[in-house]
């Protein structure tokens, strides 16, 4: 929808195809990061934006085994708003597609789902796809797989994806917040589990982090067992546990993290999880798809006006983008391998690694996961003007 909106901002022709009939799904991050803020300000939609309901986090707190942590304090970014701003991915993706239809070149199209490629000899050269309207054949300079972790257009086009693994997935649900809650966006971090809060206003956004494959062990010791975990992690919850009367309420994501070897091919390009799909560790995804999104809108729009855009402007794309994306899912790896393994097979007392330890001694130091899951690794801006 970001690349979308740019391209129709940058006066080019645009067709955003989405296989759903809205945006209004609960399986989405919620997460909108400085950097992101930073993006609606140089594009001027800043103040609109922040009219939508939104909570801030100005910093990310929680527990290391009985120890109170900061993990990240937000106050010393360089960037206007110094928070993550909570809100549902639906409502983000909307103001787009609403700010979008300013413009003449955009076309949204709900419920129409990519199936394959059109291709001619090597290069690919539109999608076909299925709507409403019946099927289509949508054909196109340039195909942009933004279709998520699950994409058809980088399977269809025989890109091949390097798995990088993860060993935990993350069970997804909400509980009631009240307004004398004393609770922060944050993490705890406890013997054999990891409890994720996001204040998301009138209630709370949970993620309960379990090793790979448990969900059957889970749902074996049954929903009482569940919701003691869950108040041995935020005793808080006590009075709202049984809140969760099905495990219909308790969603499953199976977490992956993976890259594609090559992010295109000749008349297609892939970005976001459909080029690298992130582990949940500091609710990087969206940022990391926006960024990708402005990266590739600067690269190819010129190009793309001049009609034909050849290999090397994609190649361009990848490798502005890969380095940050390696070395966001190389930490995320180092935090699954040393911590988070380490805390789900963590029985008895848990010992805290080195960067608690410097943590909680330097307050200094939380500028740097600020800086990184906040900012993240070179920081993209708006480079393609607005033709209107
Ligand atoms: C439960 C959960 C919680 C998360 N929490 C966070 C978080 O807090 N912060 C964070 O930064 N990230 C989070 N993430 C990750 C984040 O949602 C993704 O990294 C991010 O949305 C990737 O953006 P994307 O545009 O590349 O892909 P997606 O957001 O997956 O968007 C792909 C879109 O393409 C559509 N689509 C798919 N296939 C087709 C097709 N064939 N034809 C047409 N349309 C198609 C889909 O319906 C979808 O709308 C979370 C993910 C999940 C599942």
């Amino acid at each position: 929808m970001m690349l979308g909106f740019l391209l129709a901002r940058a006066g080019l022709d645009v067709v955003v195809l989405e296989k759903h009939a809205d945006f209004l799904r609960d399986f989405r991050g919620d997460t909108i990061h400085p950097s992101t803020l930073e993006l609606m300000h140089e594009l001027g939609l800043l103040d609109e934006f922040l009219k939508l309901p939104h909570q801030r986090a100005p910093q990310l707190s929680g527990r290391f085994g009985h120890l109170p942590l900061t993990l990240a304090d937000f106050g010393h970014l360089p960037t206007r708003c110094k928070f993550i701003a909570l809100m549902p991915q639906w409502d983000f993706l909307n103001f787009l597609a609403e700010h979008g239809r300013r413009y003449r070149g955009f076309r949204l199209m709900m419920r129409a789902e990519a199936t394959g490629l059109i291709e001619e000899g090597s290069r690919v050269v539109g999608v076909h796809a299925t709507s409403p309207q019946g099927d289509l054949a949508i054909r196109s300079p340039l195909v942009m797989g933004c279709d998520g972790r699950h994409s058809i257009v980088r399977e269809k086009a025989g890109l091949v994806v390097e798995a990088l693994g993860a060993p935990m997935d993350v069970l997804w649900f909400r509980l009631s917040r009240r307004p004398d809650d004393s609770l922060a966006t944050g993490g705890f971090f406890l013997p054999g589990r990891i409890f994720v809060t996001l204040n998301r206003g009138d209630y709370w956004q949970c993620a309960y982090v379990i090793p790979k494959g448990s969900v059957e062990e889970v749902h074996r010791k049954g929903l009482l067992a569940f919701r003691a975990d869950i108040v041995s992690a935020v005793p808080m919850f006590d009075d709202r546990v049984d809140e969760i009367a099905d495990w219909d309420q308790v969603k499953l994501l199976t977490v992956a993290v993976d890259r594609l070897k090559r992010w295109y091919r000749s008349g297609l390009l892939c970005i976001g999880d459909a080029a690298h799909a992130m582990s949940p560790i500091g609710g990087v995804g969206i940022n990391l798809a926006v960024q990708d999104a402005v990266a590739a809108a600067n690269i190819v729009a010129e190009p793309l006006r001049a009609g034909t855009v050849g290999e090397d402007v994609l190649a361009k794309v990848q490798a502005r983008r890969e380095f940050p994306t390696r070395v966001t899912q190389r930490i995320q790896i180092v935090m699954q391998e040393r911590v988070i393994r380490n805390v789900l097979a963590g029985q008895g007392e848990l010992k805290p690694p080195l960067f608690v330890k410097l943590l909680r001694a330097f307050p200094f130091m939380r500028r740097i996961p600020a800086r990184i899951l906040g900012l993240g690794v070179r920081p993209e801006h708006i480079g393609t003007p607005e033709r209107a």
